[in-house]
């Protein structure tokens, strides 16, 4: 049987809790998608191709992992790609009610998607894609936080004046 799992998010932009995630659900599952919402509420700061672009650049040369993007109902968008498995990364209990209800939702749209939540590695529990976009406003350093690749690309944004 092949066992896909979706991982959907903004990844605006993706950090390395996301990746640890990702790799982490690399070794339960054949196949991981790693989603990104093209039409996030919030409005992203990096564009669908950016967003995309950093995932791939990141997580290059691994088999399992497959880099998408999305629009409209996750629910659809696991149907077809035939995934059974929804993944979602938590961090601090301030992450629950959202994705308790996103969790619920879901089910109620598809009883046969199985939210599957994985606890965050200690060392990016404090982590998130807002406050990598904040240092590199100030100008901070952000070792650690992110793949060279989004380095790069958070460092140039102080330059653009973003
Ligand atoms: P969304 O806008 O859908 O919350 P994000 O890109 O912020 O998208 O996050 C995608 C998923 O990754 C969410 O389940 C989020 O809780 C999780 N996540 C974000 N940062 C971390 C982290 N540092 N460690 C573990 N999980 C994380």
């Amino acid at each position: 049987m092949n066992r896909i799992a979706v991982y959907p998010g903004s990844f605006d932009p993706v950090t390395n809790g996301h990746i640890d995630i990702i790799e982490r659900a690399a070794k339960i599952f054949d196949a991981v998608y790693v989603a990104v919402i093209r039409n996030p509420e919030k409005s992203p700061l990096f564009s669908i191709d950016e967003r995309v672009g950093m995932l791939k650049a990141s997580l290059k040369a691994r088999k399992k992992i497959r880099i998408d993007s999305f629009d409209g109902l996750l629910v659809e968008y696991a149907r077809a790609v035939k995934a059974t498995s929804i993944i979602r990364g938590l961090r601090a209990v301030s992450d629950f009610d959202y994705e308790f209800q996103m969790a619920l939702t879901n089910r109620r749209m598809d009883p046969s998607l199985e939210t599957i939540f994985m606890m965050t590695d200690y060392k990016y529990s404090y982590l998130s894609s807002s406050l990598t976009k904040e240092i590199a406003r100030l100008g901070g350093s952000f070792e650690g936080m992110v793949p060279p690749g989004v380095m790069r690309k958070l460092r140039s944004l102080k330059e653009r004046g973003v």
